[in-house]
């Protein structure tokens, strides 16, 4: 990999992305942080304790960084600090790509342990939190959420499971495919994820579908992507502007039952099948952090049509994409009992992904729905053509075929009551400080 990332003309580098920059936050500048002073994600938080109302923060290493209580200090200023004691990421979203690239140099200068006013210890413990100490909560009120799928590894998979003689439809390689999915079931990253019951699919061809909990419980690694902005209803967002509505991206696991999904999917596409949950994770990772990992879109291979004018952009075909590496880890109760795991389940990268954030966000304005700040669009499974970057068990175990063996002894085709589902992403490029995601984790309880 070399240093030299292609730059977005809407996620500029500049001196927040100075590699040689640290933070008074010692634990920010350990090599296998997370959160370094070049990260600065996105989440909202609530101390344990006393004084316990949730609001904005920023994670700076192992501590986050209470927005208000710096503004309260005189320490930051502006409408997009301000907008930032609320119980939810939705006034931030709500305003311009220059307000958040704004808030994000006070902060990276406010917490350089070189800039020119280091607050004193005493302030510094006034104004970041352990995180150990904090509970962090749904960053966003999901207005909408729409599921996409993007890799056309994963569809082609899914598809010759599901339809042997015909994996891929025409419409894949000219249409972002989507669905909308439920919003109200959007959970953070640490909530149980309860095993759905609903009609599963006959046996046998021509028999009853039965109702019980799902058999064939199944995580989708994704990415979510957070819309900032918005466009107004009847008005739609061309490609070339697109970026500007993506505040940043999160980790998702979009938790689908694979019995109740095959009986219910035709004509309409999955229904209860994927809205019991989907989890986030607890930051946002903006879209600013990610500029120098910046890569050009998927390359489509020869044969494959150029996209219609208006899914058609250069600047999005040389930096749309983004160098994300992404993995599953499981956990379950017999590897927690014996101190062990989790084991890495796959490895994929986001890199894979056939369609771009910003080709998902064109189309969908395309027709005129409105995007609102708060909305959250979903990847699609990453997945990528090696069978160890297969984003879910439906692909990773071939419908329940090839059962993973994992320490212990055990085996896995799908997943079972007390098991973990971990995802984690992060960027690495020479010459740059790593940024990582945190995790998006969820634990299967017993259905109702
Ligand atoms: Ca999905």
């Amino acid at each position: 990999m070399s240093a030299s990332a292609p730059i977005h003309p809407h996620a500029p580098i500049d001196e927040t992305h100075d590699p040689e920059r640290r933070s008074w936050v010692e634990s920010a500048n350990a090599p296998d942080s997370d959160f370094p002073i070049q990260n600065l994600p996105f989440g909202v938080f609530r101390r344990s304790g006393g004084d316990g109302w949730p609001r904005v923060g920023i994670a700076i290493g192992d501590r986050i960084l209470d927005v208000t209580a710096a503004l309260d200090e005189d320490l930051l200023e502006g409408t997009a600090a301000e907008a930032c004691d609320a119980p939810s990421m939705n006034p931030l979203l709500a305003l311009a790509p220059e307000d958040w690239r704004g808030l994000r140099r006070q902060v990276s200068a406010l917490l350089d342990r070189d800039g020119s006013a280091v607050p004193s210890e005493a302030v510094q413990e006034r104004i970041t939190v352990p995180m150990a100490e904090c509970e962090l909560l749904l960053p966003l009120e999901v207005g909408d959420f729409t599921d996409f799928y993007a890799s056309i590894h994963h569809a082609t998979n899914v598809g010759s499971m599901f339809r042997p003689d015909n994996p891929l439809l025409p419409n894949y390689r000219w249409i972002p495919i989507g669905y909308h999915g439920r919003a109200s079931s959007v959970v953070v990253s640490g909530s149980p994820v309860r095993r759905p019951s609903g009609q599963r699919k006959p046996e046998e061809e021509g028999g009853s579908p039965s109702f019980g909990p799902s058999r064939l419980l199944d995580y989708e690694l994704e990415v979510g992507i957070v819309v900032g902005g918005g466009n107004v209803l009847g008005t739609s967002i061309p490609l070339a502007d697109a970026e500007r509505h993506i505040f940043g991206l999160c980790l998702l696991n979009d938790w689908s039952a694979r019995d109740l999904q095959a009986w219910e999917y035709q004509p309409l596409g999955p229904f209860l099948a994927k809205s019991f949950a989907s989890t986030i994770s607890p930051w946002i990772i903006t879209r600013d952090a990610l500029a120098p990992f910046r890569i050009p879109a998927f390359t489509r291979p020869e044969g494959d049509p150029e996209p219609l004018p208006h899914l058609l952009d250069e600047a999005d075909r040389a930096a749309g994409g983004f160098d994300l590496t992404l993995e599953v880890h499981l956990r379950t109760p017999a590897m927690e009992e014996a101190g062990g795991g989790p084991f890495v389940v796959s490895r994929g990268s986001f890199r894979d992904m056939y369609w771009t954030p910003a080709q998902m966000v064109a189309h969908h304005a395309s027709n005129g729905c409105n995007l609102r700040p708060g909305d959250l669009l979903g990847s699609g499974t990453v997945s990528g053509a090696a069978p160890g970057s297969r984003g879910c068990l439906l692909e990773r175990t071939w419908r329940g075929t090839e059962p993973l063996d994992l320490p212990g002894g055990e085996t896995r085709k799908f997943l079972q009551d007390g098991d973990e589902v971990i995802l984690r992403g992060w960027c690495r490029r020479e010459g740059r400080v790593a940024i990582g995601f945190g995790s998006c984790a969820g634990v299967v309880t017993p259905a109702e």
